[in-house]
């Protein structure tokens, strides 16, 4: 029997995991190796903040997988070497053809420990739900130090303000580049009239105790999120083939050139030419040409779907408070339809998994 591995339930595998059984037809066994649900990056925000609950943002895989006869894994892949996935707790498992989507971590910051309490970060999704937690339970109004400035930043910086307990700081070199001037401007001027402090050219170089060093001198912080950007986890490296900036190189069929076995989509995955942002878009429109692709490696026919990336696409910040920030190439719209089209949009993306 042809051994089908999926590894991780990020953004792209959510698809597959909902058609699982389609393998398991098609003559695979189907194992996913995933150590928590799915956790939905459009509502993460406005969970922190308040508005949605921790379980509107996830989707949970027992369920989805309920009668698929698929074999689902709570652990974590450590290493992939020729056919086999070495585990954190477990045997090894081993695969015929394997698809990764993993995701992406955040970098750490010189200074803070994995295991400091007071240390989170954007990714993964369910972190933010304990940062949540941690705000709720401060016995005192938390200083939160968001770090980072680009989107994932400014929406949470934004959204944690909503939260009675918090007194939020954001650091940053420079605020969301890549917008339109005239939108960081009015984003600028959001986040201060939403009460966040914003700390610009200070770059943070080194947490010492409860401060964090910057150009600029100490800011200190009962709380930290890192938020500096997303970068593919180290396991990628195992694999011993082409990497790019970390993500898995593979073609726009999605399969690695070096090794047609194995399949990547999402942030780990860099698609030969394409340049794509980290954006959970990418990460759902090629879930449809992975699966047809996997499927058609199992048939041994049909011609493989080719992923093409759409050039443009609409991004929408939820600034916290019942507004929203859409952009689209160089334009952009902020207020509260706009917030009310991101709800939409993303209440109908869960509503399929549900
Ligand atoms: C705060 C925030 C808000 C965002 N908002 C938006 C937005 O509004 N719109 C947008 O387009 N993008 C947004 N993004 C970007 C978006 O989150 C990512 O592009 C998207 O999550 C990528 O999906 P993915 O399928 O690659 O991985 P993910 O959805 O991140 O899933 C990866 C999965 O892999 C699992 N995993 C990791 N390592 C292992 C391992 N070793 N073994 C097994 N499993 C593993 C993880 O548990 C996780 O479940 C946001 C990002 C952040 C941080």
């Amino acid at each position: 029997m042809t051994r089908l591995v999926l590894v991780g339930a990020g953004h792209a595998h959510l698809y597959l995991l909902k058609r699982a059984r389609a393998f398991v037809d098609a003559g695979a066994q189907v194992t996913v190796l995933a150590p928590e649900d799915f956790w939905y990056s459009g509502l993460a925000t406005g969970m922190v903040g308040g508005r949605w609950a921790p379980d509107d943002d996830r989707v949970a895989l027992e369920p989805l997988l309920a009668g698929s006869g698929a074999t689902l894994i709570r652990d974590h892949a450590v290493a992939i070497e020729a056919t086999r996935i070495q585990r954190a707790n477990g045997p090894a498992i081993d695969f015929d053809f394997l698809s990764l989507d993993v995701g992406s971590v955040v970098a750490k910051l010189p200074g803070l420990d994995d295991g400091d309490p007071r240390n989170f970060a954007a990714k993964p999704i369910a972190t933010l739900s304990a940062l949540r937690k941690a705000i709720e339970t401060s016995p005192r109004a938390a200083r939160v130090l968001v770090v980072g400035g680009g989107p994932s930043a400014v929406e949470l910086a934004a959204n944690i303000a909503a939260h009675p307990n918090a007194r939020v700081t954001l650091a940053a070199s420079r605020l969301v580049p890549t917008l339109p001037p005239a939108a960081g401007a009015f984003l600028e001027r959001r986040l201060a009239a939403r009460g966040v402090t914003l700390r610009l050219q200070a770059r943070v170089a080194r947490i010492v105790d409860d401060a964090a060093w910057t150009d600029l001198g100490p800011i200190g912080f009962d709380l930290i999120v890192r938020a500096t950007g997303l970068m593919p986890p180290p396991l990628l490296a195992s694999l011993g083939l082409q990497l790019h900036h970390g993500a898995l190189v593979v073609g726009a069929d999605l399969a690695a050139p070096g090794d047609a076995r194995i399949h990547a989509a999402g942030d780990c995955a860099a698609v030969a030419g394409a340049r794509l942002p980290m954006i959970g878009v990418h990460a759902v429109r090629q879930a449809p040409v992975l699966y047809q692709n996997l499927r058609a490696k199992l048939h041994r026919n049909a011609p493989p779907r080719r992923y093409r990336a759409q050039r443009h696409a609409l991004l929408i910040l939820n600034l916290g408070d019942g507004s929203g920030l859409a952009t689209w190439r160089d334009f952009w719209l902020a207020g509260r339809a706009m917030r009310w089209l991101k709800d939409r949009i993303d209440r109908a993306f869960l509503a399929r998994y549900r």
